[in-house]
């Protein structure tokens, strides 16, 4: 019998664990009896009693792991632990708080069965999100896509992934990793499965405005070295602007007009440190992820696993 395993980071999810075992173990029952289950639940540093309820149910079910941080070291991580610790033919990566259908499992792993090594949960609503929030993510999601190459709308972590596409994965040392992206990356045969984002179960998202803003830059900049070839344009385009006001101000002089000397020293002044301020913060942004790389610390510390 093929193995599933599914992955679940948890980050003070102790409000929703037990009923997200529940839905899962019961549709498991009517549904996909036919593939062995092995539930992996990565306790993401929680501060409340997330952990104790994962360990009672690892204690309860043989199907059951788990793995507890040290401390938060945030979603990535919790699923990269997951891929680690999981034993499975193939592994779900699924949210703790029902927001996924657990229903779609079973979508995703008909079409593993069909052959594909990479089953991609597609949103095919974002559910009750904010406007803002879903402009951003659809903005945020525009300039990966085009820089990738990929089509990243609506996609999300909610996905099936065979085992040799986990095995390559755990090989990629990076520190900065986006899980969503790099399947696609990966390139294996892959489709996708439709789902409808529910409303959450129980507790609240983790994700503040400003944190949704750090994971949009931290991805765009983790994927793809275009903001420094953006600079060089940027530079040239000053360059340009220099070039103009020159030639208009040596016409001006011939023409024995006078030169306004204030307004376009303050133009050019402005202009070019902003030029060269926000350059150099883009790659010191590139500076500080090599850094990151190099020290080459783990991913995540485990307190404890079985
Ligand atoms: N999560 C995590 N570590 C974190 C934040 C979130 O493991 O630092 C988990 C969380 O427990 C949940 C999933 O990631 O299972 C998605 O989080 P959340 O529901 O807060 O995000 P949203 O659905 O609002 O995008
Ligand atoms: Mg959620």
């Amino acid at each position: 019998m093929k193995k599933i395993s599914v992955i679940v980071p948890c980050y003070n999810e102790e409000e929703t664990i037990n009923l997200f075992f529940e839905a899962l173990t019961s549709f498991w029952k009517d549904n996909l009896s036919d593939h062995e289950l092995e539930a992996v639940f990565i306790d993401d540093g929680s501060k409340d009693n997330t952990l104790l309820l994962i360990r009672a149910l690892a204690d309860k079910h043989d199907s059951v792991r788990y793995g507890s941080f040290s401390r938060n070291f945030g979603k990535e991580a919790a699923m990269f632990a997951g891929l680690e610790l999981c034993t499975g033919d193939c592994a779900v990566v699924i949210d703790a708080d029902l927001q996924h259908p657990v229903e779609t499992i079973k979508d995703m792993a008909d079409k593993w069965n069909e052959g594909f090594d990479v089953i991609e949960g597609i949103k095919s609503t974002r559910g009750k999100e904010a406007k803002s929030h879903s402009l951003f993510a659809n903005m945020f999601y525009g300039i990966i896509s085009s820089l990738i190459g990929f089509d990243m709308r609506n996609s999300s972590d909610f996905k099936l992934i065979d085992r040799k596409v986990i095995d390559v994965l755990l090989t990629f040392t990076e520190k900065d990793t986006f899980f969503r992206a790099l399947t696609f990356w990966s390139g294996f045969k892959s489709t996708s499965v439709e789902y409808e984002v529910k409303e959450r179960s129980a507790g609240s998202s983790k994700w503040s405005g400003f944190s949704l803003v750090k994971y949009a830059f931290r991805n765009i900049l983790a994927f793809t070295y275009t903001p420094l070839y953006l600079i060089a344009i940027l530079g040239v385009l000053v360059i340009l602007i220099g070039l103009y006001m020159g030639v208009d101000a040596v016409i001006t002089y011939f023409k024995g007009e006078s030169v306004g000397g204030y307004p376009s020293l303050v133009i050019l002044i402005t202009l070019s440190t902003g030029a060269i301020l926000s350059s150099l913060g883009i790659v010191s942004i590139y500076l500080s992820k090599v850094f990151n790389e190099v020290k080459n610390r783990p991913r995540f510390i485990f307190r404890e696993h079985n």
